[in-house]
């Protein structure tokens, strides 16, 4: 597939043991996810049995540690799923999510039992995993989450709701927020890691109708009385949920800006191909300088774009990338990324707005990158604050 950026590889990605993983992601996407992307979007959440394989193709959570079972990856190979789900048009499907977001919380907050027992299963795909922060009443704000997690005898009684959860449809291992101390603000706040099945109290909501992303399952979650163990509780004690939410976000941000500018690649593509093709005033509408300097525009926006994913990458990989730098990514890139593709369909002209289109699809999943893993706005908050 031509990439429509050329951007050289750096030194840290373009290493063999990545690009053939790059290749055994894009090889399953392509035949398990891509073709089936219809029936995905009006069933409103990716067949089960789709974890299950990609576990089998060693393609779930590739920077696991090898000592629970897997392949002992990094963001390297974190970068090349994202860009490779995301340039193959397979965003609907919550992996990254699962990948990148919640395993990550269990190998660096979970102890070794904790750890032996959870990773196996998120790598082969018997667990798909969620996090449950939002709630009907608290989105930008977690500190207002009214979800309690309370002690009793050897265990916690959850109560409360969490609503737009990605993977909500499916999950069977949620991190849920939860205040283990309600009265102590930030310093009350602790992560769960709920094993759900066959679990008494637990319960989804419907699936929810979104504008885009159909083919993901967003869901609503209901705790009542849900009865943990303590081995639920991650982390050594209480209380320390706040601090590990906002270690992992600079990670969590990163990977929202890198699947955007994967998406930009693809809609590029897209729209290069079909300028080409495409005749109006007995010419293709390629020759039109107005469409040579838009897209040179939107060529040069996704360049820089791709090279900030590459130093805020570098840095990750040092463990030197902060979290005012990874909101300038994942605000910058993400407005962008909106931007150019509502470029791309008006180039696309009334086609562009036909949901048969590719374009038409990337136009309305790419709006919620402004809004979710922080909207845009509390991104330019955490970077006004280094002023
Ligand atoms: C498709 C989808 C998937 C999602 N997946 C998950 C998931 O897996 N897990 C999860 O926990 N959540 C998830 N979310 C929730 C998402 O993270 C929240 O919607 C987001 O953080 C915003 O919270 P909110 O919707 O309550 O908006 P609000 O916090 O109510 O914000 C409303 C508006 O006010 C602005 N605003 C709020 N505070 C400030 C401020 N201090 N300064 C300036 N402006 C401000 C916001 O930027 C926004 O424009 C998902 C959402 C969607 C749509």
């Amino acid at each position: 597939m031509s990439d429509p950026l050329n951007v050289p590889k750096p030194e840290w990605l373009d290493r063999e043991d990545v690009n053939i993983f790059s290749d055994a992601v894009r090889g399953f996407v392509e035949k398990e996810i891509t073709p089936h992307g219809d029936r995905f979007e009006k069933q409103g959440i990716v067949d089960r049995e789709i974890w299950n394989k990609a576990g089998a193709a060693g393609i779930l959570v590739p920077a696991c540690p090898e000592e629970y079972g897997g392949a002992g990856g990094d963001w390297r190979h974190d970068y090349a799923f994202h860009m490779a789900v995301a340039e193959l048009g397979a965003d609907g499907w919550g992996a990254s999510l699962h990948n990148s977001i919640v395993a990550p919380y269990v190998w660096h907050y979970g102890s070794e039992e904790q750890k032996k027992d959870w990773l196996p299963k998120l790598v082969s795909g018997e667990y798909v995993g969620a996090i449950a922060m939002t709630e009907p009443g608290a989105g930008s704000d977690l500190q207002g989450v009214k979800t309690t997690a309370k002690k009793d005898g050897n265990g916690y009684v959850i109560n409360g709701a969490k609503t737009f959860i990605t993977n909500g449809g499916t999950a069977n291992f949620i991190i849920v927020v939860a205040k283990t101390d309600p009265g102590a603000g930030h310093q009350g706040v602790s992560l769960f890691c709920v094993e759900t099945d066959g679990l008494e109290g637990f319960r989804r909501g419907r699936l929810l109708d979104k504008v885009g992303m159909k083919g993901q399952d967003t869901a609503e979650l209901f705790f009542d009385n849900v009865k943990v163990p303590a081995s639920a509780l991650l982390g050594p004690e209480e209380g320390q949920g706040f601090v590990q939410l906002m270690q992992q976000l600079p990670q969590e941000r990163l990977q929202i800006a890198v699947q955007a500018v994967g998406m930009m690649k693809r809609a590029l593509r897209e729209t290069i191909a079909y300028v080409k093709e495409r005749n109006a005033f007995g010419k293709p509408v390629i020759a039109f300088q107005n469409t040579q300097f838009k897209l040179a525009e939107l060529k040069t926006q996704a360049t820089i774009a791709e090279v900030f994913c590459h130093h805020c990458s570098e840095r990750l990989l040092a463990g030197t990338l902060d979290a005012p730098t990874a909101a300038m990514a994942k605000y910058w890139v993400t407005d962008v990324q909106c931007a150019l593709i509502d470029e791309c369909v008006q180039l696309h002209g009334g086609y562009g707005y036909m949901n048969e289109y590719p374009v038409a699809r990337m136009w309305r999943d790419s709006r919620v990158q402004r809004i979710y893993g922080g909207t845009n706005e509390i991104m330019k908050l955490l970077i006004s604050r280094t002023l």
